[in-house]
């Protein structure tokens, strides 16, 4: 079977530096807040081109940070999308906030613009722009956006680490950006893990003082809403072996890619235009509109696919009553459309061969 991730294939390249750094670890004694969080922290802000960078313990603590960060609070309406995982949704519900959804474009399935235009003039706290599959969203035009409106932006860059525009990475252009570094995100720890940056000094304060259950020293809290999220230095130490490599990975997704592109000629597959700067290639998603039976005949040549996501944040079955008025006709045609392919640094070219030949065999 060719796996949609290969977790133990991607890392052996780097087996002797992870047990090096982890070793380090063990013998300093230090592992929660420490030097090797710091090291991280400066490394990974340099890589975003920002100014902050702070640890916490998972992407989706990220964005709830980031959002109280910003103000948002109980009965505070969050601009977002709904084809993203959930995520969004259960940061924006953790601050006691409401989501707003917005349909996406379906070229790119990120956010649509303009109804992202008209979404701002109803008043939200704060907009959260996904950059979805690792592309970038039109984040430059929703900063002018929310900044005409005063709405505060933040950026979901989950699957985005490595995408930029101009040398603008994603996570620069809202005044937060939020990562993940769960295992298969294209920079991934051994374990969760998460950041989030800014140039913003006194927002990093904040999120340094709500990461540590509101203090800004020892045992004085100082910011209500606080909680324990950090990323320990564990993760820290391996991400910072890591981190010199993912824009070689990164290339090497934009390699498979491209064979997709030119390689899959099956009229019943929609292939995305995908690539260049700003697209990290985080998943390589297809359109079929026989998307079960094509994932049934991947899955008999030897070929594992995933769905990302099969069901809209507004259509999930514990927020069904809430948003039961919500409609979004784009983002519900692509849950039942869309189909990850394999499309990890750790395959070999045969294994692209094969997937390209399989999706070729598909007769839908
Ligand atoms: C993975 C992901 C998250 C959440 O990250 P975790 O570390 O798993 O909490 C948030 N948003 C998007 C778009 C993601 O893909």
């Amino acid at each position: 079977m060719i796996a949609i991730n290969d977790l133990r294939r991607l890392h052996l390249p780097y087996r002797a530096e992870l047990l090096d750094a982890l070793t380090a670890v063990v013998d300093s004694g230090w592992f929660v807040l420490g030097e090797r969080g710091r090291m991280f922290e400066a490394a990974f802000a340099a890589s975003c081109g920002a100014r902050h960078a702070l640890g916490v313990a998972n992407g989706t603590d990220a964005i709830e940070i980031a959002l109280r960060a910003a103000g948002v609070g109980s009965g505070d309406g969050v601009v977002t999308v709904a084809n993203a995982g959930g995520y969004a949704t259960t940061a924006i519900l953790a601050c006691g906030a409401e989501p707003i959804y917005v349909d996406v474009d379906a070229g790119t399935m990120n956010i649509d613009i303009q109804l992202l235009a008209a979404a701002l003039s109803g008043g939200p706290r704060a907009a959260l722009i996904t950059h979805l599959y690792g592309r970038l969203a039109p984040a430059a035009e929703a900063r002018r956006l929310c900044d005409a409106s005063k709405v505060v932006m933040i950026e979901d860059c989950a699957q985005a680490y490595g995408a930029c525009v101009a040398g603008r990475a994603a996570g620069t252009f809202g005044a937060l950006g939020s990562f993940s570094f769960y295992p298969t995100k294209n920079l991934g720890a051994l374990g969760d893990g998460g950041a989030i940056v800014t140039d913003d000094h006194p927002l990093a304060e904040r999120v340094r003082c709500l990461r540590q259950y509101g203090w800004n020293q020892k045992y004085r809290v100082e910011q209500s809403g606080g909680r324990n999220s950090r990323l320990d230095d564990i993760q820290a130490a391996v991400l910072s072996v890591k981190l010199p490599h993912s824009a070689a990975e990164i290339a090497r997704r934009h390699g498979i890619a491209e064979r997709y592109a030119e390689g899959i000629s099956n009229a019943a597959i929609d292939i995305p235009r995908r690539g260049g700067e700003s697209d990290a290639l985080h998943l390589f998603v297809v359109r079929c509109p026989a998307r079960d039976a094509l994932a049934a005949h991947l899955a008999a040549e030897g070929v594992q696919t995933d769905v990302h996501y099969p069901v809209p944040d507004h259509r999930q079955p514990a927020f069904a009553k809430r948003f039961e008025d919500v409609a979004l006709p784009v983002t519900e045609r692509l849950a039942a459309e869309v189909l990850s392919l394999p499309c990890h640094p750790g395959m070999t070219d045969a294994e692209v061969s094969h997937v390209i030949s399989a999706c070729d065999a598909f007769r839908g």
